[in-house]
């Protein structure tokens, strides 16, 4: 890759499929038997960094107002018992948003704690008070199925444990293409684009070469 960020990118991203919309399939754990749960990538909580701890904090009142009663208090919102320690994060530690049940590690994102149908309750409040959920929703969930780790960009590790992998909608690269833009600028989509084309011309000659 050409891109001062991203030196590195992860081909499966322009090829696998991906559901469509999150609102709308039925989840399935695929390493659990295929057990139906909505949000399932959620239900581990995600890694928040200090400066997105603090977004989230200057709109505490607008996210409290989508919570259910008992997830209202901010104390309640991220798990700091044992921050990860990470030198290229800011002030060198990566937390947690909270759980349900602080011991169990599958009990849920406390953000899917609110009152609509479902989904991350940040997006929702962000939706419901007018302002762009980017302002507050961690780097990683918005970046989901993808992941970057500084260097290069893949897909997330857990991409295959759900059922929306692989499903029949538009390939992974295409449908997060926005949400990179929005976070990289449009330098890196015009790069990816390119590798993209590089890519599916490559896996249209494997596929003509197999059929003759
Ligand atoms: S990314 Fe997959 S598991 Fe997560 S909410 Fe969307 S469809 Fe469900
Ligand atoms: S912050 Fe939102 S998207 Fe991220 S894990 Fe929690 S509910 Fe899911």
């Amino acid at each position: 890759m050409k891109h001062p960020r991203i030196g590195l990118v992860d081909g499966d991203i322009f090829t696998l499929t991906f559901a469509s919309d999150c609102m709308t399939h039925s989840c399935r754990c695929r390493d659990e038997g295929d057990s139906q749960r909505d949000d399932a990538c959620c239900q581990h909580g995600a890694d928040v960094l200090v400066p997105e701890k603090a977004a989230i904090l200057r709109r505490a009142g607008e996210i409290a107002s989508v919570l259910r009663p008992q997830w209202r208090q901010p104390a309640t919102w991220f798990d700091e018992r044992a921050p990860e320690l990470d030198p290229q994060a800011p002030d060198g530690i990566i937390l947690r948003t909270g759980l349900v049940d602080l011991e169990d590690e599958s009990s849920g994102c406390v953000f899917l704690q609110h009152t609509g149908a479902r989904g991350c309750g940040l997006h929702r409040a962000a939706l419901v008070h007018g302002f762009d959920p980017a302002e507050i929703k961690p780097a990683v969930c918005r970046l989901y199925p993808l992941s970057y780790d500084g260097h290069r960009l893949g897909l997330s590790p857990d991409f295959d444990r759900y059922s929306c992998a692989a499903f029949d909608g538009p390939s992974v690269y295409r449908l997060m293409r926005g949400a990179l833009g929005e976070m990289f600028g449009a330098p890196l989509v015009r790069e990816l684009d390119r590798v993209e084309s590089n890519v599916v011309k490559r896996k249209l000659r494997v596929v003509v070469a197999q059929a003759t």
